[in-house]
C-alpha cells in the first residue's frame, strides 16, 4: 500500500531514505533549507520544497500534518534537530522518526517524543557485523 512520507534534510542519510521510499513507490515529500540541495532531489521525490523545518509556519504551510510519518534527517545542527522534531510532535504527526548525532542528542529526542531515534552510522555497523557472522556469509 501506498504511504506518504515526509523527510526533513536531505544530507547522504536523507537523500538515501527519500531515494529508496520513492523507488518502492511512495509518496515522498523532500525538504531542506538549502535551495541547491532540494534541486538535487527533483527527481528522486513526489514534491519537494525548500524550507526551515524549525518554522512552524513553514512547516504548516508544506501540508505536514497530512502525513503519517515523517523523518528528520538534519545532522550537524542539533538544535534544528531538536525543534523540528519537538514541533512535528505538536502538530501531532504520529510517527516521527529522527537521526541523532550523540548520546544526549539521541537522549533530549527521546524526551520530546521522538517515535524511533536512528543512529546511522552504528545501526549500519550493527547490521554489518550480523551479516558477517549469518551463515549466508559462507556462501560467498
Ligand atoms: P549526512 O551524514 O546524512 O550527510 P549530516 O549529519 O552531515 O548528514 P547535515 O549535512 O549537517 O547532516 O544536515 C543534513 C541536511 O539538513 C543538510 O542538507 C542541511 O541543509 C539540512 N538542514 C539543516 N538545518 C535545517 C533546517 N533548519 N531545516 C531544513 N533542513 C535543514
Amino acid at each position: 500500500m501506498k504511504k506518504q512520507f515526509a523527510i526533513i534534510g536531505l544530507g547522504r542519510f536523507g537523500v538515501s531514505v527519500s531515494t529508496e521510499l520513492f523507488q518502492l513507490g511512495h509518496e515522498v515529500l523532500a525538504v531542506d533549507i538549502n535551495p541547491s540541495k532540494v534541486k538535487e532531489i527533483t527527481n528522486f521525490s513526489t514534491h519537494s520544497a525548500v524550507a526551515d523545518g524549525t518554522d512552524e509556519k513553514a512547516l504548516r504551510k508544506l501540508g505536514i500534518a497530512n502525513f503519517d510519518h515523517v523523518i528528520v534527517a538534519i545532522g550537524d545542527n542539533i538544535q534544528a534537530s531538536i525543534l523540528c522534531t519537538l514541533l512535528l510532535k505538536e502538530i501531532g504527526i504520529k510517527s516521527v522518526w529522527a537521526k541523532a548525532q550523540n548520546y544526549y542528542h539521541h537522549k533530549v529526542l527521546d524526551k520530546i517524543g521522538a517515535d524511533k531515534i536512528i543512529h546511522p552510522e552504528h545501526d549500519m555497523g550493527q547490521r554489518i557485523a550480523q551479516h558477517l557472522v549469518s551463515d549466508k556469509v559462507i556462501d560467498y
